[in-house]
């Protein structure tokens, strides 16, 4: 027997059978119950919508002989036939020629009462795809369609329909379907066809993928399961596809222009972790950035829900979006000679960074204009600049401390137990700094500070932005508080020549202590505090 594809199988016939699409189902039924039928049609939408299934099956319950509540009653000669090799419901595939000759034959036919049904039904599938003369000829026809026609436009692109061809038709707009529907649909078909070796997690990843199109998720469907596997993981599923959620590619733009280094970093390890081709995700941003530019500067180009996804990209500075598709232009020319993570990784923070100035000065916009958000952002702006200042206070005296306790036994314990940082890696909560730490080295350790190098210095931008993390996951490793430093291996050599150059000329390395240090800072900047600690003492200050 020859295999019928999953999608071919699970088509609705009824419906009953149609998935997400409520209300125009509820609409069509009541036209039907109450004989008000229309002559015109237009259903637009996504792909897998549901738009030709559901065109297909109105085209059968108009004529079905006994329709149960509006519905196809599939048991008479018109249902059970299901429309197949029906001579009075004409089907026309728009896209596969421009449809000059098919329009012209309706024209010519469509006068003829129906041989054998009640109504005739001409289904145009893709009918943006009409030539302009092919849309003239239909203009005429629905202008004045006879009393047993009825027309059912369907389109992906309602843009690229004439305004004189939809003001004639009565106008359905197919929604994405919600991933629980689609998850439930797909479940069923698995449970009908036994199929016992996809899980839960893989129909959820499915369903995410297809981004609201069943028929898309259902052949997906399909495809996993012929791969005739005992286990089907993630992996087999995304190679399948090769193509990448839309989502995740705005959030990564997100992460992008809110120069969230952090996640954007975390973004691209997660792309390369499920071995999704980064060139694909460098073209869908491009696409994406591309998108914006185009909203920008033109309405009604694009469906609603996705403008109202670009409507919030679209107050970023245009010469920042521009350099930031140079940067992927030039990424996806290094990728294809050679497809490094590294590679991709050093240029999202490129491009991330040029990002870093626009929030800033938004950040000073905003507190201007909005007195709610005022302390807020102050905080968070007060933070961005304080810490940097005692990153690099701290470090100068952290150097010189972890050089004063330098010990040879002591960097051979932390080196022993260093691999520890890869059980991280699939840890929810510190892969991404376990994947940072694991490209550190250890150059000097003391009891209870250690000093790594990187070879590159966003890596140490990173490392001192999550210099918390690092220590928590330290502690969980060596059950002990260590105190951390990070620099670029240039700056390495230059600390470790200075040591060198100290040891030789005798110069003694002696213990800074680090809060006293910030005490006396501290004094220097506050006379107030001063005078409050001269008449209360200094505890005062420090619990503050
Ligand atoms: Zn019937």
């Amino acid at each position: 027997m020859a295999y019928i594809s999953l999608y071919r199988k699970y088509r609705p016939r009824s419906f009953a059978d149609v998935v997400g699409q409520d209300v125009i189902i509820k609409i069509l039924k009541n036209s039907i119950i109450n004989n008000k039928i229309g002559h015109a049609y237009i259903f637009s939408g996504p792909r897998g919508t549901g738009k030709t299934s559901t065109a297909k099956i109105f085209a059968n319950a108009v004529n079905c002989q006994n329709p149960i509540d509006g519905d196809v009653c599939g048991k008479c000669d018109i249902c059970k036939n299901n429309g197949n090799e029906e001579i009075d419901i004409v089907e026309i595939d728009a896209a596969s020629n421009n449809g000059v000759e098919e329009i012209r034959e309706i024209k010519n036919s469509i006068k003829l009462l129906p041989v054998e049904l009640k109504y005739k039904v001409y289904i145009i599938d893709e009918v943006h795809m009409l030539s302009s003369s092919a849309f003239n000829a239909l203009l005429k026809t629905l202008e004045e369609p006879p009393a047993h026609a009825i027309f059912i436009l369907a389109t992906t692109e309602i843009n690229k329909i004439p305004l004189t061809v939809l003001s004639r038709c009565q106008k359905f707009d197919f929604k994405k379907i919600n991933k629980i529907d689609i998850f439930k649909r797909l479940e069923y078909i698995i449970k009908e066809e036994k199929i016992n070796n996809i899980d839960k997690d893989i129909l959820n990843l499915i369903s995410d993928l297809s981004d609201g199109g069943l028929r898309d998720a259902i052949n997906l469907l399909d495809q996993v399961n012929s791969l005739n596997k005992d286990n089907i993981t993630q992996t087999d599923v995304l190679n399948l596809v090769g193509a990448i959620n839309k989502n995740l590619i705005i959030e990564f733009l997100n992460s992008i222009i809110e120069c969230n280094i952090i996640n954007v970093i975390k973004n691209v390890n997660d792309f390369y972790d499920k071995s999704i081709n980064f060139i694909n995700v460098v073209n869908n941003l491009e696409s994406l950035i591309k998108d914006i530019l185009i909203f920008n500067n033109s309405s009604n180009y694009f469906d609603k829900e996705y403008e109202d996804i670009l409507y919030n990209f679209s107050k970023i500075d245009i010469d920042l979006l521009l350099k930031a598709s140079e940067y992927l232009f030039a990424l996806n020319n290094e990728l294809k000679k050679n497809n490094q993570r590294v590679i991709s990784e050093i240029y999202l923070l490129k491009i991330t960074l040029l990002f870093k100035n626009e929030n800033l000065n938004n950040n000073i916009k905003n507190d201007s204009n909005n007195t709610n958000n005022k302390n807020h952002k102050n905080e968070e702006k007060l933070e961005f600049s304080v810490n940097k200042e005692e990153i690099i206070n701290n470090k100068a005296i952290l150097i010189n401390n972890v050089f004063f306790g330098a010990n040879k036994e002591e960097k051979e314990k932390f080196i022993k137990k260093y691999n520890n940082i890869s059980e991280y890696l699939t840890d929810k909560n510190f892969n991404s700094i376990a994947n940072l730490l694991i490209k550190a080295v250890p150059e000097v350790v003391s009891k209870d500070i250690v000093l790594f190098s990187f070879k590159n210095d966003f890596e140490v931008v990173l490392f001192d932005k999550n210099w918390e993390l690092v220590k928590k996951i330290l502690k969980n490793i060596y059950k002990k508080n260590y105190d951390v430093i990070a620099i670029s291996i240039n700056d390495w050599n230059i600390e470790k020549n200075k040591y060198i150059q100290n040891v030789k000329n005798g110069v003694k390395y002696t213990y800074i202590d680090e809060k006293k240090e910030k005490k006396s800072s501290r004094k220097k900047k506050n006379d107030l505090e001063n005078i409050v600690e001269d008449i209360f003492g200094e505890e005062i200050i420090v619990e503050e």
